[in-house]
């Protein structure tokens, strides 16, 4: 059970991830490790819940970042290209650059990012090095990971990626996103509207381009949407709050 795997530190987190077999992929796990929540996490970093980041943003929950991870992993290897859609706190962003930003120049993967809420891109560039160090700031000052401020509704136009993750629900996977994933990808999406039910599907391309799409589970996601429906919802970034201050 998902919010049975809430703990008082990270790696304690992601032991009750791996326990409830919400994580299962060792190289997963070690990168789940190495990637403080709480360094993202305004509050309650450690808890299998989703919480605020503000202007009606979430960080999604733990056990949706192990679910999307897991169902991505076969394309999460060194020499990756990713997109996160909606990357909010910028967390997956860290935990995908863990995984496939490795090795010598010409194959050193990268995760390219889109939020459109500035404020909190920005929010996600300085969490992304206090979780990275001085590992991080490398990939930022190579172009190895890139946060760009836009709207992703047109995903990363130009590009293809292995894998696209994408952190909020929209109603149809557009072909102009379909058109940016490779052969092979695979993609981790949240279908529907905040009104009505919502799915993850998994949307695979195979080597000839052929696409299935396959439902998975129910889920609950704040939706795709224009920035002034953000903007609406709050204008600050709920700031960080050091773990011992919430009694962890
Ligand atoms: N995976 C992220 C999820 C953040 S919540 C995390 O766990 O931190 C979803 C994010 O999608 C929000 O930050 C929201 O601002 C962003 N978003 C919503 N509509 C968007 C759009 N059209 N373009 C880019 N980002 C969008």
């Amino acid at each position: 059970m998902a919010w049975r795997c809430s703990a008082a530190s990270n790696s304690g987190l992601i032991d009750n991830l791996a326990s409830a077999h919400l994580l299962t992929t060792p190289r997963l796990i070690s990168a789940f490790k190495a990637i403080d929540r709480g360094c993202f996490s305004p509050r309650r970093p450690y808890d299998d819940a989703p919480q605020a980041l503000g202007f009606g943003a979430t960080i999604s929950a733990p056990h949706m970042h192990a679910a999307a991870a897991e169902s991505l992993a076969a394309f999460l290897v060194p020499g990756a290209k990713v997109l996160d859609i909606g990357s909010g706190s910028g967390y997956l962003v860290a935990v995908f650059a863990k995984l496939v930003v490795q090795g010598d120049d010409e194959e050193r993967g990268k995760v390219f990012g889109v939020e459109h809420i500035r404020e909190l891109n920005e929010a996600a560039r300085e969490r992304f090095t206090a979780a990275l160090g001085e590992d991080g700031e490398r990939m930022l000052a190579d172009g190895d990971v890139v946060f760009r401020t836009g709207d992703g509704r047109y995903g990363w136009p130009g590009e293809q990626f292995d894998a696209i993750h994408i952190g909020a629900a929209i109603p149809t996977v557009t072909d102009a996103l379909l058109a940016q994933l490779k052969s092979p990808g695979k993609m981790f999406v949240p279908v529907g509207s905040p009104d009505e039910s919502q799915y993850i599907y998994e949307i695979t391309k195979d080597s000839a381009g052929n696409v299935t799409r396959e439902q998975k589970f129910g889920v609950s996601y704040v939706p795709l949407a224009d920035s002034h429906y953000y903007y609406a919802r709050g204008s600050t970034i709920v700031p960080l709050t050091r773990t011992s201050d919430v009694g962890l």
